[in-house]
């Protein structure tokens, strides 16, 4: 009778060891997945940060010369194609009387050098006034030809083959180009700020971010 207790408790003891052998081993390729996962996950994560695009402007320079041959990042898109005008576009058939003295459109946008503004909806300036102050301080991208408004960081490219001498901004022996990801080559190119008064230089003249950090004496 012992002997057959005893059996009974090696038998169970043995189906539990397994048991316990099935959980600890379904749990295991659990962990597994999930780990494979996560790898996955963050393995298309950093293919995606680290993507090396070979640079199309390699003829676009610093002031002092510096060029981009690779960038990394999401590749660059086609810009809109830029043209020579502002112009005032979808203005509403609703009028109103603006502080200005004059009356307008309620809402309208503009077309500034191919790009498409947000629409106006304020009581300061009829559409006439905006126009008139959009032409006298909003400048072109040297290289793309699109706008760069007051308040707009800006780069600095040695006039060259890329850069558009008919409608670039010079300041010195440089031309001002936007910042858009789809134009810049490099943030390195930054070098200041557009404003109403011209102009605004970071890092004190013609001197790039990337011309600051390698040439520290390059003040013009
Ligand atoms: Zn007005
Ligand atoms: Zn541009």
């Amino acid at each position: 009778m012992n002997v057959e207790i005893s059996q009974v408790i090696l038998i169970a003891c043995g189906i539990g060891l397994v048991a316990i052998c099935i959980i600890l081993f379904i749990n295991e390729l659990r962990c597994r997945r999930k780990e494979k996962e996560l790898f996955d996950q963050s393995h298309e994560a950093t293919d995606e940060a680290a993507r090396i695009t070979v640079c199309t402007t390699t003829n676009v320079s610093s002031p002092h010369g510096l060029k981009v041959v690779a960038s990394a990042g999401p590749p660059k898109d086609p810009l809109p194609e830029s043209h020579d005008q502002i112009r005032v576009i979808e203005r509403s058939e609703k009028q109103r009387k603006y502080k200005c003295s004059h009356s307008g459109p309620k809402t309208f946008k503009l077309d500034v050098y191919g790009s498409r503004t947000k629409p106006f909806e304020q009581k300061d300036e009829c559409s006439d006034c905006v126009l008139a102050r959009y032409r006298k301080h909003v400048i072109r991208c040297a290289l793309c030809g699109l706008d760069i408004v007051p308040g707009d960081g800006v780069a600095l490219y040695s006039p060259g083959p890329e850069t558009h001498p008919e409608y670039a901004t010079k300041i010195g022996d440089s031309v001002i180009g936007c910042l858009r990801w789809d134009c810049c080559p490099s943030g390195g190119f930054f070098a200041g700020n557009w404003s109403e008064e011209g102009f605004k230089p970071r890092f004190g003249g013609e001197v790039t971010a990337a011309e600051s950090l390698m040439f520290p004496t390059a003040k013009t």
